[in-house]
């Protein structure tokens, strides 16, 4: 049993439930006819079906963290500053994730969060993952997306779609040794995901994969790989299917590491496809059922993503505060003690608590078996642009020592920029957001 198991499951057996924290409203279909304007004024958090009568529960504030969460929450910071943070660097001049510290990862428990003891993994509950991915972020955003990404895209699709077999097979290794990535976009579909080329052809034994997949994360460290691939372009996203395919299979191969901006220690790769031959054992779920997987990963990923840019936006902050509140005197006090400066940094906290109240109510929601994809799009949305601007204040707050590789000011910001691009670019969220609004608004 992983570490964080062992001391978080007694907490887990007394029982938080997350019921608590949704603040109750009547359903949409029973209020009494109202105007425009009145509808306007339901709470944000409303959902229009709740699966519990928590009616006699009082609300509790929604940044409060259940004993699991809490110990969760203290355990990954420690980790993180401890272990992590005397590597930050190195690794993103070296643009590569120190193999030990992968290894840490697995030991901790930290890349079987969800995945039930039985199958070797910590047995913790979605916001686990979500508090999780953000302390880390706090410290690296590369070893939290490397977190993020194999326990929210790929840890996940096999806990929901995977058969007995494949979870027999496959959840052991993931939670306790093999690294996984997601592969769904390509040179040619990015935000238009479902415009893929990849082909499956189906065999005597199984199936042959053939196309390329780009932008892959943790496709270095991998050795398991959930690939969608079409079994029928003529069906457009009907066709889209998903499979596992291992490193090893022929035909197999990293085409090209990128280099970029910012989390530079997560390696993203395009990767070929060479006719791989896959059993039937390997295919996830059911065929043709790929583009409804990926839709709800992804509304569950972004969740991820959203606690990556507020933790990334927290570190940043805490970063230039330390320096502007101890360090560096002009004009013979503290540079943080300028009414200007107090300005920004509190106006900058306040952005990346209205972030993170985001996060925790999409990871509430879904949790409770809400509808939640307006609310995971709304929180990715703003926590990426507070992470933009807040890392982008620090470094000014710092002067020139905020501009210089020295320390991790500049890192944060040029981290921040990814927020706004993967598992759907800002303008896809906003596509999201304003679809469900005006289906809502619409008479
Ligand atoms: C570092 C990194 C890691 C990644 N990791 C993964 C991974 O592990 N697995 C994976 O499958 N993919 C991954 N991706 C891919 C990522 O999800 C895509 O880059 C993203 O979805 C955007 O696609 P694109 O880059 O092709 O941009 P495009 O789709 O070409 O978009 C370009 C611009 O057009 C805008 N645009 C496009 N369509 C619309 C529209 N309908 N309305 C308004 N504006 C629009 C976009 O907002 C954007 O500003 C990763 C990408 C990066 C950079």
């Amino acid at each position: 049993m992983s570490s964080f198991a062992r001391v978080l499951r007694p907490a887990l057996r007394r029982g938080h439930g997350v019921a608590a924290r949704v603040s109750s409203t009547a359903p949409r279909c029973c209020r009494p006819s109202q105007t425009f304007n009145a509808q306007q004024l339901r709470p944000l958090s409303a959902t229009p079906r709740r699966l519990t009568d928590i009616s006699e529960i009082p609300p509790t504030p929604i940044t409060h963290l259940s004993e699991t969460e809490a110990s969760m929450k203290e355990m990954v910071s420690k980790f993180a500053n401890d272990v992590i943070l005397p590597k930050v660097r190195h690794m993103d001049e070296a643009e590569k994730m120190d193999p030990d510290l992968v290894e840490q990862l697995f030991e901790q428990g930290l890349m079987g969060i969800e995945i039930p003891e039985e199958f070797g993994g910590a047995g913790m509950n979605f916001t686990a993952a979500i508090v999780g991915i953000e302390e880390l972020a706090r410290v690296d955003p590369s070893v939290s997306v490397m977190v993020d990404v194999h326990n929210t895209l790929v840890n996940t699709a096999i806990l929901k779609w995977g058969s007995t077999d494949l979870k027999r097979r496959f959840l052991p290794a993931l939670a306790t040794k093999t690294v996984g990535s997601f592969c769904l976009s390509e040179p040619v579909s990015g935000s238009d995901a479902f415009a893929l080329a990849t082909k499956a052809t189906e065999t005597a034994d199984g199936y042959r994969i053939s196309g390329s997949k780009m932008w892959i994360t943790n496709s270095m460290e991998a050795d398991f790989f959930i690939v969608f691939a079409t079994v029928d372009p003529s069906k457009g996203h009907r066709g889209i299917t998903a499979f596992i395919v291992e490193k090893d299979a022929k035909g197999f191969s990293i085409a090209k590491k990128e280099k970029k901006l910012g989390i530079k220690a997560s390696s993203t790769c395009a990767i070929n496809f060479d006719d791989v031959e896959i059993p039937k054992e390997n295919l996830l779920g059911e065929v043709g059922q790929g583009y409804k997987y990926a839709i709800g990963l992804l509304n569950e990923g972004r969740i991820g993503i959203a606690a990556q840019m507020t933790g990334l936006a927290l570190g940043a902050w805490e970063n230039a505060v330390k320096y502007v509140w101890n360090d560096r005197k002009q004009f013979g006090k503290l540079v943080g003690e300028f009414q200007g400066m107090q300005h920004q940094i509190a106006q900058s906290y306040t952005e990346i608590a209205a972030a993170r109240a985001l996060v925790y109510n999409a990871a509430r929601k879904k949790e409770a078996g809400e509808d939640f994809v307006q609310d995971a799009a709304m929180a990715k949305l703003f926590s990426s642009q507070v992470a933009g601007r807040v890392s982008g204040l620090a470094i000014e707050w710092m002067g020139g020592m905020g501009f210089v590789r020295e320390g991790p000011a500049e890192k944060y910001w040029r981290d921040s920029k990814i927020g706004a691009i993967y598992e759907g670019t800002s303008n896809i969220q906003l596509n999201t957001i304003a679809k469900m609004l005006q289906k809502e608004y619409t008479a």
